[in-house]
């Protein structure tokens, strides 16, 4: 410490005991811009000892590129005696004698004496709490991604848990997905289901009408997402313009980078889903984990829906000859009867059943007797038109639902499956007819119509067609 320079102090043995305990750098500078006062603390500090900095500009401990700021300021108190800094706490760069540059915290007081204003900075070495400060920004920072990653992992199961169709699912999941910041995806995507060796399109987002036909047929193997069904593996792809494997082009494609995710479920692909990139986006190993796990989760919902749908199908089936149960017949007879009403068109019912199959069981046995159901559900497949349905309505009973055709033509259909079953399978089949008409209310009336109609075939001797008493528009 100077003792020249030493600042007026009624008790300059506890001052000077005081500024070489302080754990803070204390430094004066005098109006001319020279330090006069420099405590120990300021000597391991910036690394120059009192005696070298005593009488020296206060700017040898300011980096260079700050040191107008600071010479402006010093001037503009001096002139005008406002204060900006002094009184306050301010965080500045200070340079040490070995040229480094670090963070300080500052405390700037001035007072005025005989000789003058003279400045006393109070200086606390910071380095470590910026570091720690840094370092919480960029965890905090990482956590914002992570949270955002975790909601769209979130939102996207959630939405497999509500009742929506797989469609809307599949797309809704891609409006997540392009949406995380952490991936820098354009919001261009789809998810293909993998049907056979076809890639159908079931979700799209953000393509026109050109692109959506180039990729309406699109084959396993087959470009970049083709490769990614076929192998099972993720596939990325930095430039469209610069991959051969991207195979399906158009004419003015902006060249793109790729994402192509493959959508498991148990080990099996279902199905992929391609995100459009930036050209030369890299992917972070994080990004890749969570698109994985989000993958994952849309191969599981593929799947429940394929199974949901397989269900579904079945409970409307009977299992031995995979005809329409009577579930199905209910809605298939109620949405012909509504329409026959509302057009005024032609439908017609035909009922058949096996003769004397109860000797037929006893001769040959129960499993030759379901052979021959499913021989004969085939014969009623093969014979019937595009909008007939076909039931197993009983044990060997078999309902043939016939919209737009008339009384004559269920007749003659009739005839043709009574000789086919003789001629084909060897046994044969009793049928009653009946058509619609005015009057019908339900379809179990018309049912009851044919059911009248095939006993009197029965009674008539069997392996005969008789039809209902009203005769069809
Ligand atoms: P009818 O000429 O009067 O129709 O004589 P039927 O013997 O065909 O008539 P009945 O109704 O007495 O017998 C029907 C037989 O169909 C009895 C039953 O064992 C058999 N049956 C029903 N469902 C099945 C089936 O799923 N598999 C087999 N193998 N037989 C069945
Ligand atoms: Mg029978
Ligand atoms: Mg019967």
């Amino acid at each position: 410490m100077s003792v020249d320079n030493e600042p007026k102090t009624e008790n300059n043995g506890l001052y000077k005991r005081l500024l070489g305990a302080s754990i803070d750098a204390i430094v004066s500078v005098a109006g001319s811009g020279e330090v006069i006062l420099w405590n120990a603390a300021a000597e391991s500090l910036f690394g120059y000892a009192e005696h070298e900095m005593l009488g020296k500009p206060i700017f040898t401990i300011i980096p260079a590129e700050m040191r107008d700021k600071h010479k402006a300021g010093f001037a503009r108190f001096l002139n005008t005696e406002k204060p900006v800094l002094i009184g306050k706490t301010v965080e500045v760069d200070a340079l040490r004698k070995d040229g480094g540059v670090f963070p300080v915290e500052l405390s700037l007081f001035a007072d005025k004496g005989d000789t003058g204003w003279a400045f006393t900075a109070i200086i606390r070495d910071i380095t470590l709490r910026k570091k720690a400060e840094d370092s919480i920004m960029r965890r905090s920072e990482e956590l914002a991604k992570v949270n955002t990653e975790l909601c769209a992992l979130f939102a996207v199961s959630s939405s497999l848990s509500h009742p929506l169709e797989l469609e809307d699912l599949l797309t809704h999941a891609l409006r997540v997905i392009t949406k995380l910041d952490t991936l820098d995806t354009e919001k261009r995507g789809g998810i293909f289901i993998i049907e056979g060796d076809r890639l159908v399109l079931a979700a799209h987002l953000g393509h026109n009408e050109g692109f959506l036909k180039m990729h309406g047929d699109v084959r396993v193997g087959q470009c970049l997402c083709g490769l990614a069904a076929r192998s099972g593996e993720a596939v990325w792809s930095a430039n469209s313009d610069k991959d051969a494997r991207h195979t399906i082009r158009h004419e003015g494609m902006s060249p793109h980078g790729h994402l192509i995710l493959p959508l498991k479920h148990e080990g099996v692909v279902l199905g992929v889903m391609y995100l459009f990139l930036p050209v030369n986006t890299e992917i972070s190993g994080r990004t890749k984990d969570l698109l994985t796990s989000l993958a994952g989760q849309l191969g599981g919902a593929i799947h429940n829906a394929r199974l949901y749908k397989k269900t579904k199908e079945e409970s409307l089936k009977d299992p031995l000859t995979g005809l329409a149960n009577r579930r199905l017949m209910d809605a298939e007879m109620a949405r012909n009867l509504t329409a026959a009403k509302k057009f005024k068109t032609s439908f017609s019912v035909l009922m058949a059943d096996i003769d004397y199959f109860k000797k037929y069981n006893d001769t040959y046995g129960h499993a030759a007797g379901d052979k021959l159901l499913e021989g004969f559900a085939r014969l009623l497949m093969a014979l019937k038109r595009g909008a007939d349905t076909v039931v197993r309505y009983g044990g060997e009973e078999f309902l043939m639902l016939m919209p737009g055709t008339s009384l004559a033509g269920a007749i003659k259909m009739s005839e043709r499956l009574r000789e086919r079953t003789e001629k084909d399978i060897g046994i044969t089949v009793s049928i009653g007819v009946a058509a619609y008409h005015e009057g019908v209310e339900e379809g179990v009336e018309l049912i009851k119509e044919a059911d009248s109609a095939l006993y009197r075939a029965k009674q008539s001797g069997r392996n005969r067609v008789e039809a209902g008493g009203v005769a069809a528009a």
